[in-house]
Protein backbone atom coordinates (compact mmCIF):
# COMPACT_ATOMS: atom_id res chain seq x y z
CA UNK A 1 0.00 0.00 0.00
CA UNK A 2 2.93 2.22 0.41
CA UNK A 3 3.65 2.31 -2.76
CA UNK A 4 0.45 3.17 -4.14
CA UNK A 5 0.98 6.13 -6.35
CA UNK A 6 -1.43 9.58 -5.20
CA UNK A 7 -4.65 9.36 -5.94
CA UNK A 8 -4.82 12.67 -8.80
CA UNK A 9 -1.97 10.79 -10.33
CA UNK A 10 -3.92 7.58 -10.42
CA UNK A 11 -7.16 9.66 -12.11
CA UNK A 12 -4.63 10.81 -14.41
CA UNK A 13 -3.69 7.54 -15.51
CA UNK A 14 -6.85 6.43 -16.57
CA UNK A 15 -7.34 9.92 -18.47
CA UNK A 16 -4.03 9.08 -19.99
CA UNK A 17 -5.38 5.47 -21.46
CA UNK A 18 -8.52 6.64 -22.59
CA UNK A 19 -7.20 10.14 -24.42
CA UNK A 20 -4.75 7.21 -26.48
CA UNK A 21 -7.94 6.21 -28.18
CA UNK A 22 -9.01 9.94 -29.36
CA UNK A 23 -6.94 12.30 -31.36
CA UNK A 24 -7.25 15.67 -29.86
CA UNK A 25 -4.23 17.92 -29.37
CA UNK A 26 -1.68 17.71 -26.64
CA UNK A 27 -2.38 21.11 -25.04
CA UNK A 28 -6.32 20.54 -25.07
CA UNK A 29 -5.80 16.71 -22.99
CA UNK A 30 -3.14 18.75 -21.03
CA UNK A 31 -5.75 21.54 -20.19
CA UNK A 32 -8.66 19.27 -19.20
CA UNK A 33 -6.16 17.22 -17.19
CA UNK A 34 -4.98 20.35 -14.67
CA UNK A 35 -6.47 21.36 -11.82
CA UNK A 36 -7.60 25.19 -12.51
CA UNK A 37 -7.58 26.03 -8.79
CA UNK A 38 -6.85 25.07 -5.62
CA UNK A 39 -7.43 27.05 -2.40
CA UNK A 40 -6.10 26.07 0.94
CA UNK A 41 -7.31 27.93 3.82
CA UNK A 42 -6.66 27.42 7.61
CA UNK A 43 -9.37 29.62 9.98
CA UNK A 44 -9.51 29.28 13.99
CA UNK A 45 -12.10 27.87 15.50
CA UNK A 46 -13.23 28.26 18.74
CA UNK A 47 -13.68 25.01 20.62
CA UNK A 48 -16.14 24.39 23.59
CA UNK A 49 -13.90 24.50 26.26
CA UNK A 50 -12.43 27.86 24.65
CA UNK A 51 -9.39 26.75 23.13
CA UNK A 52 -8.63 27.82 19.97
CA UNK A 53 -8.07 25.19 17.20
CA UNK A 54 -6.73 26.05 13.50
CA UNK A 55 -9.18 23.95 11.00
CA UNK A 56 -7.55 23.37 7.58
CA UNK A 57 -10.04 22.83 4.70
CA UNK A 58 -9.26 23.01 0.94
CA UNK A 59 -11.56 23.69 -2.51
CA UNK A 60 -10.53 22.35 -5.23
CA UNK A 61 -12.16 23.49 -9.22
CA UNK A 62 -10.64 20.54 -11.36
CA UNK A 63 -12.53 22.57 -14.57
CA UNK A 64 -14.59 25.52 -15.00
CA UNK A 65 -15.20 24.57 -18.77
CA UNK A 66 -18.88 24.94 -17.79
CA UNK A 67 -20.13 27.23 -14.60
CA UNK A 68 -20.85 26.80 -11.86
CA UNK A 69 -18.06 23.89 -11.05
CA UNK A 70 -19.72 21.10 -8.63
CA UNK A 71 -18.48 18.33 -5.72
CA UNK A 72 -19.24 17.48 -2.25
CA UNK A 73 -17.43 18.77 1.08
CA UNK A 74 -15.67 16.06 3.17
CA UNK A 75 -14.99 15.86 6.58
CA UNK A 76 -12.56 13.04 7.26
CA UNK A 77 -9.35 13.56 9.55
CA UNK A 78 -6.67 12.71 6.36
CA UNK A 79 -8.24 15.47 4.25
CA UNK A 80 -4.88 16.75 1.69
CA UNK A 81 -4.62 18.41 -1.17
CA UNK A 82 -3.70 15.26 -3.61
CA UNK A 83 -7.38 13.74 -2.81
CA UNK A 84 -9.44 16.95 -3.18
CA UNK A 85 -7.67 17.50 -6.01
CA UNK A 86 -8.18 14.16 -7.57
CA UNK A 87 -12.28 13.98 -6.70
CA UNK A 88 -12.58 17.21 -8.03
CA UNK A 89 -11.05 15.80 -11.81
CA UNK A 90 -13.29 13.00 -10.99
CA UNK A 91 -15.66 15.24 -10.59
CA UNK A 92 -15.68 17.07 -13.77
CA UNK A 93 -15.48 13.41 -15.55
CA UNK A 94 -18.44 12.34 -14.23
CA UNK A 95 -20.53 15.52 -14.71
CA UNK A 96 -19.33 14.25 -18.43
CA UNK A 97 -20.22 11.59 -18.06
CA UNK A 98 -23.89 11.85 -17.41
CA UNK A 99 -24.28 15.23 -18.85
CA UNK A 100 -24.73 17.33 -16.20
CA UNK A 101 -23.57 21.03 -17.19
CA UNK A 102 -21.39 21.66 -14.50
CA UNK A 103 -17.32 21.78 -14.23
CA UNK A 104 -15.94 19.33 -11.62
CA UNK A 105 -14.73 20.78 -7.85
CA UNK A 106 -14.38 19.06 -4.47
CA UNK A 107 -14.06 20.21 -1.11
CA UNK A 108 -12.58 19.01 2.14
CA UNK A 109 -12.24 20.27 6.21
CA UNK A 110 -9.49 18.34 7.93
CA UNK A 111 -10.88 16.85 10.98
CA UNK A 112 -12.26 13.54 12.89
CA UNK A 113 -15.93 14.16 12.97
CA UNK A 114 -16.72 12.36 16.10
CA UNK A 115 -14.27 14.15 18.38
CA UNK A 116 -15.96 17.36 18.17
CA UNK A 117 -19.55 18.66 19.76
CA UNK A 118 -22.38 19.76 17.01
CA UNK A 119 -21.70 23.35 18.41
CA UNK A 120 -18.13 22.89 17.62
CA UNK A 121 -18.74 21.53 13.97
CA UNK A 122 -21.77 23.97 13.19
CA UNK A 123 -18.40 26.99 14.11
CA UNK A 124 -16.47 24.81 11.79
CA UNK A 125 -18.90 24.70 8.84
CA UNK A 126 -19.58 28.24 9.24
CA UNK A 127 -16.18 29.46 8.80
CA UNK A 128 -15.33 27.57 6.40
CA UNK A 129 -18.11 29.14 4.40
CA UNK A 130 -17.16 32.34 5.26
CA UNK A 131 -13.90 31.55 3.67
CA UNK A 132 -14.88 29.84 0.21
CA UNK A 133 -17.46 33.13 0.17
CA UNK A 134 -14.75 35.29 0.62
CA UNK A 135 -12.65 33.83 -1.73
CA UNK A 136 -15.28 33.90 -4.50
CA UNK A 137 -15.08 30.00 -4.18
CA UNK A 138 -19.43 29.39 -3.59
CA UNK A 139 -22.32 30.86 -5.31
CA UNK A 140 -24.98 29.49 -7.73
CA UNK A 141 -23.71 30.59 -10.86
CA UNK A 142 -19.77 29.99 -9.44
CA UNK A 143 -19.08 27.02 -7.42
CA UNK A 144 -22.16 24.66 -6.01
CA UNK A 145 -21.05 22.46 -2.76
CA UNK A 146 -23.23 19.70 -1.71
CA UNK A 147 -22.63 16.83 0.26
CA UNK A 148 -20.36 14.22 1.08
CA UNK A 149 -18.51 11.87 4.04
CA UNK A 150 -19.47 12.79 6.96
CA UNK A 151 -21.55 15.85 5.95
CA UNK A 152 -25.33 15.42 6.27
CA UNK A 153 -28.55 17.55 5.68
CA UNK A 154 -27.86 19.41 8.86
CA UNK A 155 -24.35 20.38 7.92
CA UNK A 156 -25.32 21.89 4.77
CA UNK A 157 -28.17 23.73 5.96
CA UNK A 158 -25.54 25.80 8.18
CA UNK A 159 -23.60 26.06 5.13
CA UNK A 160 -26.45 26.92 3.41
CA UNK A 161 -28.14 29.80 6.00
CA UNK A 162 -24.09 31.34 6.26
CA UNK A 163 -23.78 31.93 2.46
CA UNK A 164 -27.90 33.41 2.72
CA UNK A 165 -26.35 35.50 5.50
CA UNK A 166 -23.20 36.72 3.54
CA UNK A 167 -25.37 37.29 0.37
CA UNK A 168 -27.97 39.81 0.78
CA UNK A 169 -30.64 41.07 -1.94
CA UNK A 170 -29.48 37.45 -4.07
CA UNK A 171 -32.46 35.94 -5.00
CA UNK A 172 -31.35 32.44 -5.64
CA UNK A 173 -29.53 31.99 -2.70
CA UNK A 174 -30.70 28.34 -2.05
CA UNK A 175 -28.55 27.49 -5.62
CA UNK A 176 -25.36 27.95 -3.92
CA UNK A 177 -25.48 24.58 -2.13
CA UNK A 178 -27.16 20.88 -2.66
CA UNK A 179 -28.48 18.06 -0.18
CA UNK A 180 -30.64 20.87 1.55
CA UNK A 181 -33.39 19.82 3.73
CA UNK A 182 -37.13 19.87 1.82
CA UNK A 183 -37.67 22.47 4.15
CA UNK A 184 -35.02 24.77 2.87
CA UNK A 185 -35.08 23.93 -0.67
CA UNK A 186 -34.02 20.36 -1.02
CA UNK A 187 -35.62 18.12 -3.82
CA UNK A 188 -37.02 14.90 -2.57
CA UNK A 189 -35.04 12.33 -3.46
CA UNK A 190 -31.64 13.32 -3.20
CA UNK A 191 -30.93 11.76 0.27
CA UNK A 192 -30.94 7.89 -0.97
CA UNK A 193 -29.78 9.72 -4.55
CA UNK A 194 -26.25 8.30 -5.05
CA UNK A 195 -27.74 4.78 -3.83
CA UNK A 196 -30.79 4.69 -5.88
CA UNK A 197 -27.98 5.29 -8.63
CA UNK A 198 -25.94 2.82 -7.91
CA UNK A 199 -28.73 0.35 -8.21
CA UNK A 200 -30.32 1.27 -11.43
CA UNK A 201 -26.91 1.02 -12.71
CA UNK A 202 -26.21 -2.31 -11.43
CA UNK A 203 -29.56 -3.44 -12.64
CA UNK A 204 -28.31 -2.28 -16.36
CA UNK A 205 -25.44 -4.20 -15.67
CA UNK A 206 -26.84 -7.50 -14.85
CA UNK A 207 -29.34 -7.04 -17.80
CA UNK A 208 -26.59 -8.02 -20.42
CA UNK A 209 -26.75 -11.64 -20.86
CA UNK A 210 -23.71 -10.95 -23.99
CA UNK A 211 -21.75 -9.03 -20.57
CA UNK A 212 -23.22 -12.13 -17.84
CA UNK A 213 -22.15 -14.80 -19.46
CA UNK A 214 -18.57 -14.47 -19.46
CA UNK A 215 -18.93 -14.31 -15.45
CA UNK A 216 -20.93 -17.21 -15.45
CA UNK A 217 -23.78 -15.30 -14.13
CA UNK A 218 -27.44 -15.36 -15.10
CA UNK A 219 -28.94 -12.29 -15.62
CA UNK A 220 -31.09 -10.53 -13.71
CA UNK A 221 -30.43 -8.42 -9.88
CA UNK A 222 -32.55 -11.71 -8.43
CA UNK A 223 -30.61 -14.66 -5.82
CA UNK A 224 -27.00 -12.43 -6.96
CA UNK A 225 -24.84 -11.69 -3.84
CA UNK A 226 -23.37 -8.62 -2.44
CA UNK A 227 -20.80 -7.28 -0.24
CA UNK A 228 -20.88 -3.98 1.31
CA UNK A 229 -18.30 -1.80 2.31
CA UNK A 230 -19.50 1.54 4.16
CA UNK A 231 -22.85 1.20 5.56
CA UNK A 232 -22.98 5.41 5.30
CA UNK A 233 -25.12 7.19 2.75
CA UNK A 234 -24.55 5.40 -0.29
CA UNK A 235 -23.96 1.70 1.19
CA UNK A 236 -27.33 2.01 3.05
CA UNK A 237 -29.42 2.82 0.25
CA UNK A 238 -27.65 0.82 -2.55
CA UNK A 239 -27.66 -1.98 0.29
CA UNK A 240 -31.25 -1.40 0.71
CA UNK A 241 -32.63 -0.95 -2.95
CA UNK A 242 -30.49 -3.45 -4.29
CA UNK A 243 -32.27 -5.75 -1.12
CA UNK A 244 -35.97 -5.21 -1.95
CA UNK A 245 -34.95 -6.26 -5.83
CA UNK A 246 -34.02 -10.21 -4.35
CA UNK A 247 -29.74 -9.36 -3.98
CA UNK A 248 -28.74 -11.14 -0.64
CA UNK A 249 -26.64 -9.05 0.96
CA UNK A 250 -23.87 -11.98 2.52
CA UNK A 251 -21.53 -9.33 3.51
CA UNK A 252 -21.02 -6.11 5.57
CA UNK A 253 -17.64 -3.96 6.20
CA UNK A 254 -17.20 -0.87 8.86
CA UNK A 255 -14.77 0.84 10.89
CA UNK A 256 -15.58 -1.63 13.85
CA UNK A 257 -15.30 -4.68 11.53
CA UNK A 258 -16.99 -6.67 8.89
CA UNK A 259 -19.40 -10.06 9.25
CA UNK A 260 -20.35 -12.20 6.58
CA UNK A 261 -23.37 -14.48 7.00
CA UNK A 262 -24.19 -16.96 3.35
CA UNK A 263 -27.60 -16.74 4.39
CA UNK A 264 -28.10 -13.09 3.93
CA UNK A 265 -28.14 -10.24 6.55
CA UNK A 266 -30.63 -7.53 7.08
CA UNK A 267 -29.48 -4.29 5.93
CA UNK A 268 -32.20 -1.89 7.16
CA UNK A 269 -31.77 -3.68 10.64
CA UNK A 270 -27.99 -3.58 10.86
CA UNK A 271 -28.60 -0.10 10.12
CA UNK A 272 -30.96 0.89 12.56
CA UNK A 273 -28.59 -1.20 15.36
CA UNK A 274 -25.48 1.48 14.36
CA UNK A 275 -27.43 4.52 14.67
CA UNK A 276 -28.72 3.67 17.93
CA UNK A 277 -25.13 3.28 18.77
CA UNK A 278 -24.99 -0.47 18.19
CA UNK A 279 -21.73 -1.83 16.73
CA UNK A 280 -21.88 -4.04 13.50
CA UNK A 281 -19.71 -6.85 15.66
CA UNK A 282 -22.71 -7.34 17.74
CA UNK A 283 -24.74 -9.15 14.93
CA UNK A 284 -25.23 -12.57 15.17
CA UNK A 285 -23.45 -14.10 11.26
CA UNK A 286 -21.52 -16.70 10.50
CA UNK A 287 -18.21 -14.83 10.06
CA UNK A 288 -17.05 -11.87 12.49
CA UNK A 289 -13.76 -9.62 12.37
CA UNK A 290 -13.22 -7.46 14.60
CA UNK A 291 -11.51 -4.30 14.29
CA UNK A 292 -11.82 -1.88 10.79
CA UNK A 293 -8.21 -2.74 9.69
CA UNK A 294 -8.59 -6.55 9.60
CA UNK A 295 -12.30 -6.16 8.49
CA UNK A 296 -11.08 -5.30 5.09
CA UNK A 297 -10.00 -8.91 4.77
CA UNK A 298 -13.83 -9.04 4.25
CA UNK A 299 -13.70 -7.23 0.64
CA UNK A 300 -12.17 -10.85 -0.21
CA UNK A 301 -15.00 -12.67 0.33
CA UNK A 302 -16.88 -14.78 -1.91
CA UNK A 303 -19.40 -12.95 -3.80
CA UNK A 304 -21.45 -11.58 -6.90
CA UNK A 305 -21.04 -8.21 -6.35
CA UNK A 306 -18.61 -6.40 -4.61
CA UNK A 307 -19.81 -2.82 -3.37
CA UNK A 308 -16.58 -0.71 -1.78
CA UNK A 309 -18.72 2.35 -0.61
CA UNK A 310 -16.35 3.82 1.87
CA UNK A 311 -12.81 5.15 1.29
CA UNK A 312 -10.49 5.05 -1.61
CA UNK A 313 -7.71 2.92 -2.95
CA UNK A 314 -9.02 -0.35 -0.81
CA UNK A 315 -8.94 -2.41 -3.28
CA UNK A 316 -4.89 -2.07 -4.22
CA UNK A 317 -2.28 -4.37 -6.21
CA UNK A 318 -1.65 -6.52 -2.83
CA UNK A 319 -5.38 -7.58 -2.32
CA UNK A 320 -6.61 -7.53 -5.80
CA UNK A 321 -5.69 -11.08 -6.60
CA UNK A 322 -7.83 -12.67 -4.11
CA UNK A 323 -11.01 -10.50 -4.83
CA UNK A 324 -13.79 -13.38 -5.45
CA UNK A 325 -16.67 -10.74 -6.63
CA UNK A 326 -17.41 -11.19 -9.87
CA UNK A 327 -18.56 -7.63 -10.36
CA UNK A 328 -16.78 -4.42 -8.75
CA UNK A 329 -19.55 -1.78 -8.14
CA UNK A 330 -17.62 1.38 -7.23
CA UNK A 331 -19.98 3.12 -5.15
CA UNK A 332 -17.10 5.04 -3.24
CA UNK A 333 -14.74 7.28 -5.30
CA UNK A 334 -11.64 5.92 -6.08
CA UNK A 335 -12.14 2.61 -4.30
CA UNK A 336 -9.51 0.60 -6.80
CA UNK A 337 -6.07 1.86 -7.35
CA UNK A 338 -5.31 1.61 -10.98
CA UNK A 339 -2.97 -1.19 -10.83
CA UNK A 340 -5.36 -3.45 -9.08
CA UNK A 341 -8.04 -2.31 -11.76
CA UNK A 342 -5.64 -3.98 -14.15
CA UNK A 343 -5.16 -7.30 -12.07
CA UNK A 344 -9.38 -7.25 -12.00
CA UNK A 345 -9.31 -6.46 -15.77
CA UNK A 346 -6.86 -9.50 -16.42
CA UNK A 347 -8.75 -11.92 -14.17
CA UNK A 348 -11.97 -10.87 -16.00
CA UNK A 349 -13.84 -9.27 -13.64
CA UNK A 350 -16.55 -6.67 -14.33
CA UNK A 351 -15.39 -3.04 -13.14
CA UNK A 352 -18.54 -0.67 -13.05
CA UNK A 353 -16.31 2.48 -12.49
CA UNK A 354 -16.91 5.31 -9.77
CA UNK A 355 -17.10 8.21 -12.26
CA UNK A 356 -20.36 6.06 -13.75
CA UNK A 357 -21.88 4.43 -10.69
CA UNK A 358 -22.14 6.96 -8.31
CA UNK A 359 -23.28 9.58 -10.07
CA UNK A 360 -26.56 9.88 -9.53
CA UNK A 361 -25.87 12.30 -6.22
CA UNK A 362 -24.83 15.00 -8.88
CA UNK A 363 -27.22 14.09 -10.88
CA UNK A 364 -30.27 14.38 -8.71
CA UNK A 365 -28.65 17.88 -6.78
CA UNK A 366 -28.37 19.50 -10.44
CA UNK A 367 -31.88 19.02 -10.56
CA UNK A 368 -32.33 20.50 -6.90
CA UNK A 369 -30.08 23.37 -8.42
CA UNK A 370 -32.71 23.61 -11.02
CA UNK A 371 -35.06 23.59 -9.03
CA UNK A 372 -33.50 26.57 -6.67
CA UNK A 373 -32.79 29.06 -9.85
CA UNK A 374 -36.65 28.57 -11.11
CA UNK A 375 -38.13 29.15 -7.27
CA UNK A 376 -40.73 26.24 -8.59
CA UNK A 377 -41.55 22.65 -7.09
CA UNK A 378 -41.19 20.15 -9.89
CA UNK A 379 -45.07 19.21 -11.06
CA UNK A 380 -46.30 22.03 -9.25
CA UNK A 381 -47.47 23.45 -13.20
CA UNK A 382 -48.58 19.69 -14.59
CA UNK A 383 -49.34 17.91 -11.39
CA UNK A 384 -53.28 17.95 -11.98
CA UNK A 385 -53.17 19.11 -15.19
CA UNK A 386 -51.70 15.61 -15.64
CA UNK A 387 -54.43 13.14 -13.67
CA UNK A 388 -57.40 15.28 -15.15
CA UNK A 389 -56.16 14.14 -18.42
CA UNK A 390 -55.66 10.55 -17.74
CA UNK A 391 -58.98 10.87 -16.17
CA UNK A 392 -60.37 12.17 -19.36
CA UNK A 393 -58.69 9.37 -21.37
CA UNK A 394 -60.53 6.73 -19.04
CA UNK A 395 -63.32 7.65 -18.96
CA UNK A 396 -63.20 8.33 -22.94
CA UNK A 397 -62.24 4.12 -22.79
CA UNK A 398 -65.32 3.57 -20.43
CA UNK A 399 -67.69 5.35 -23.07
CA UNK A 400 -66.60 3.62 -26.14
CA UNK A 401 -66.29 -0.21 -24.62
CA UNK A 402 -69.35 0.56 -22.29
CA UNK A 403 -67.49 -1.20 -19.39
CA UNK A 404 -66.51 0.48 -16.01
CA UNK A 405 -63.63 0.66 -14.33
CA UNK A 406 -63.22 0.50 -10.48
CA UNK A 407 -61.92 2.97 -8.22
CA UNK A 408 -58.52 1.28 -8.09
CA UNK A 409 -57.89 1.93 -11.35
CA UNK A 410 -58.58 5.60 -11.62
CA UNK A 411 -56.57 5.76 -8.15
CA UNK A 412 -53.53 4.21 -9.73
CA UNK A 413 -53.81 5.45 -13.53
CA UNK A 414 -55.68 9.21 -13.44
CA UNK A 415 -52.88 10.57 -10.77
CA UNK A 416 -50.02 13.24 -11.81
CA UNK A 417 -46.42 12.82 -11.10
CA UNK A 418 -45.15 13.92 -8.00
CA UNK A 419 -41.65 15.72 -7.31
CA UNK A 420 -40.16 12.40 -6.41
CA UNK A 421 -41.37 10.70 -8.80
CA UNK A 422 -40.16 13.02 -11.24
CA UNK A 423 -36.73 13.49 -9.83
CA UNK A 424 -36.42 9.29 -9.40
CA UNK A 425 -37.57 9.36 -13.26
CA UNK A 426 -34.64 11.53 -14.25
CA UNK A 427 -32.54 9.85 -12.61
CA UNK A 428 -33.34 6.48 -14.08
CA UNK A 429 -33.14 7.80 -17.45
CA UNK A 430 -29.47 9.33 -16.49
CA UNK A 431 -27.97 6.09 -15.41
CA UNK A 432 -29.36 3.93 -18.02
CA UNK A 433 -28.67 6.16 -21.16
CA UNK A 434 -24.97 6.46 -19.53
CA UNK A 435 -24.59 2.70 -18.99
CA UNK A 436 -25.36 2.20 -22.84
CA UNK A 437 -23.24 5.42 -23.71
CA UNK A 438 -20.29 3.73 -21.57
CA UNK A 439 -20.57 0.35 -22.90
CA UNK A 440 -20.43 1.22 -26.37
CA UNK A 441 -17.56 3.18 -26.50
CA UNK A 442 -15.94 0.75 -24.73
CA UNK A 443 -17.10 -1.68 -26.81
CA UNK A 444 -16.11 0.29 -29.88
CA UNK A 445 -12.35 0.42 -28.40
CA UNK A 446 -12.26 -2.72 -26.99
CA UNK A 447 -11.34 -1.42 -23.97
CA UNK A 448 -13.33 -1.98 -19.80
CA UNK A 449 -16.03 0.34 -18.85
CA UNK A 450 -13.98 3.13 -17.31
CA UNK A 451 -12.10 3.61 -20.09
CA UNK A 452 -15.45 3.66 -22.21
CA UNK A 453 -16.43 6.40 -19.45
CA UNK A 454 -13.57 8.47 -19.63
CA UNK A 455 -13.87 8.73 -23.83
CA UNK A 456 -16.83 9.59 -23.26
CA UNK A 457 -15.89 12.53 -20.41
CA UNK A 458 -12.79 13.71 -22.55
CA UNK A 459 -15.30 14.32 -25.56
CA UNK A 460 -17.73 16.31 -24.06
CA UNK A 461 -14.97 18.40 -21.92
CA UNK A 462 -12.80 18.88 -24.51
CA UNK A 463 -15.88 19.74 -27.24
CA UNK A 464 -16.76 22.39 -24.23
CA UNK A 465 -13.51 23.92 -25.13
CA UNK A 466 -13.79 24.26 -28.25
CA UNK A 467 -17.22 25.83 -28.36
CA UNK A 468 -15.32 28.71 -26.27
CA UNK A 469 -13.20 29.33 -29.46
CA UNK A 470 -10.27 28.17 -26.81
CA UNK A 471 -8.73 25.36 -29.13
CA UNK A 472 -8.98 24.61 -32.46
P1 LIG B 1 -20.79 8.41 4.67
O1 LIG B 1 -19.92 9.14 5.60
O2 LIG B 1 -22.27 8.60 4.75
O3 LIG B 1 -20.53 6.83 4.76
C1 LIG B 1 -19.26 6.25 4.73
C2 LIG B 1 -19.33 5.00 5.58
O4 LIG B 1 -18.09 4.31 5.49
C3 LIG B 1 -19.58 5.30 7.06
O5 LIG B 1 -20.63 4.51 7.55
C4 LIG B 1 -18.23 4.98 7.70
O6 LIG B 1 -18.36 4.55 9.04
C5 LIG B 1 -17.72 3.87 6.79
N1 LIG B 1 -16.29 3.67 6.90
C6 LIG B 1 -15.32 4.58 7.21
N2 LIG B 1 -14.12 3.98 7.28
C7 LIG B 1 -14.33 2.67 6.99
C8 LIG B 1 -13.47 1.54 6.92
N3 LIG B 1 -12.15 1.63 7.14
N4 LIG B 1 -14.03 0.34 6.61
C9 LIG B 1 -15.36 0.22 6.38
N5 LIG B 1 -16.22 1.26 6.47
C10 LIG B 1 -15.70 2.47 6.77
O7 LIG B 1 -20.25 8.76 3.21
P2 LIG B 1 -20.99 8.59 1.83
O8 LIG B 1 -21.60 9.87 1.47
O9 LIG B 1 -21.80 7.34 1.84
O10 LIG B 1 -19.73 8.41 0.87
C11 LIG B 1 -19.08 7.15 0.70
C12 LIG B 1 -18.27 7.20 -0.57
O11 LIG B 1 -19.15 7.48 -1.68
C13 LIG B 1 -17.19 8.28 -0.64
O12 LIG B 1 -16.11 7.82 -1.41
C14 LIG B 1 -17.88 9.42 -1.36
O13 LIG B 1 -16.98 10.29 -1.99
C15 LIG B 1 -18.70 8.63 -2.36
N6 LIG B 1 -19.85 9.37 -2.90
C16 LIG B 1 -20.82 9.86 -2.10
C17 LIG B 1 -21.90 10.52 -2.67
C18 LIG B 1 -23.06 11.03 -1.85
O14 LIG B 1 -24.04 11.51 -2.44
N7 LIG B 1 -23.04 10.93 -0.55
C19 LIG B 1 -21.95 10.73 -4.06
C20 LIG B 1 -20.94 10.21 -4.85
C21 LIG B 1 -19.89 9.53 -4.26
Amino acid sequence: MSNTPKFFTQVNRYFDRAASFLDHPDGLLDQIKECNVVYHTAFPVKMDDGRIEVIHGWRAQHSQHRLPVKGGIRLTSHANEDEVTALAALMTYKCAMVDIPFGGAKGAIRVEKDHYSDAELERILRRYTYELVQKNCMGPTIDVPGPDMGIGEREVAWMADTYAALSPGQASTAGAITGKPVSQGGVRGRTEATGRGVYFGLREAVSIAEDMEPLGLETGLEGKTVVIQGLGNVGYHAGTFLAADGVKVVGILEREGAIYDSRGLDVEEIYRHRMAGGSLIDIEAEEVIEGGGEGARGLEWECDILLPAALESVIHADNAGRIQAKIIAEGANGPTTADAANILLERGVLMLPDMYLNAGGVTVSYFEWIKNLTHMRFGRMERRFEAASNERILQAVEGLTGKRFNGDVFESVAVGAKEEDLVNSGLEETMVNGYHEMRELARIHEADLRTGAFIVAIRKVALAYRERGIFP
